[in-house]
């Protein structure tokens, strides 16, 4: 029972690779760039962790070589935003960098996926942007998301013939690092007025909705958007 997790090393990824192995997964994370973040995870929970950038199809490959032949969950979890701003002021190479990370390669994994797994589940990580479209922020990531979630919908009818359940988790603003990434960490804060529940998310209240998802209590869901947004 191996559970792969892409961008693992942090945040929701590293969330969810905590919960999971409490759950008795056995986890195999990737990471792309943060080396010690992933060995001091690898070290602290005893999983494998596995440099791999999803928008490489090659290394894609290879990450799912190294988790082994007994595949049962795949969290597609791997997305960056930056940079964000309106979209008349982003330049080409980002916003392409952005569609090849979040849509080329959760394409990617869930290919591999399809083409590993004999059963079990997979869980793609989309965003609450996707339906609220984040404007002036990051319209390019709101659109690459909302394929995500267009890529759970069919993937789901694709492989339910063969026993496995595919469903998508949309966060919506969750306290990781993404936003200092993108420019502004301290967004969390600056839209909790605007969030229902009144607070950002953490990454720990994402991760205990993949799990579910994960496990056979949701044996009769597939094809699901789970919103996750404190009620945004
Ligand atoms: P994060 O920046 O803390 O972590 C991102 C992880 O993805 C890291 O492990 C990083 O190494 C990895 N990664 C980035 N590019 C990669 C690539 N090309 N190949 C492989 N790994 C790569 O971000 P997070 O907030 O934990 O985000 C996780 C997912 O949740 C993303 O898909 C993000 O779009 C989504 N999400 C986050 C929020 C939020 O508010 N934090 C909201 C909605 C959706």
């Amino acid at each position: 029972m191996t559970t792969v997790i892409t961008g693992g090393s942090r945040g929701i990824g590293a969330a969810t690779a905590r919960r999971l192995v409490r759950d008795g997964h056995k986890v195999v994370i990737s990471y792309r760039q943060a080396e010690d973040e992933a060995r001091a995870l690898e070290e602290e929970l005893g999983v494998l962790a596995v440099r791999a950038d999803t928008a490489d199809e090659t290394d894609v490959a290879r990450l799912f070589d190294a988790a082994g032949d007994d595949i049962t969950g795949v969290v597609s979890n791997a997305g960056i935003t930056s940079p964000s701003g309106p979209l008349a002021d982003l330049r080409t190479e980002d916003l392409r960098r952005v569609v090849d990370v979040n849509l080329v390669g959760a394409i990617f994994v869930a290919r591999e996926a399809a083409r590993r797994m004999s059963r079990g589940s997979i869980v793609n990580v989309s965003s609450g942007a996707a339906t609220l479209g984040s404007p002036g922020e990051y319209v390019h990531y709101a659109a690459t998301k909302a394929a995500v979630d267009a890529l759970t919908i069919g993937l789901a009818k694709e492989l339910a013939p063969r026993g496995i359940r595919v469903n998508c988790v949309q966060p919506g603003t969750i306290r990781t690092d993404i936003h200092r990434l993108s420019g502004e960490p301290g967004r969390p804060d600056r839209v909790a007025a605007r969030i229902p529940l009144g607070r950002p998310g953490e990454a720990g209240e994402i991760a205990n909705a993949i799990a579910w998802l994960l496990s056979d209590e949701a044996s009769y869901t597939t094809g699901a958007i789970l919103r996750v947004t404190g009620g945004m």
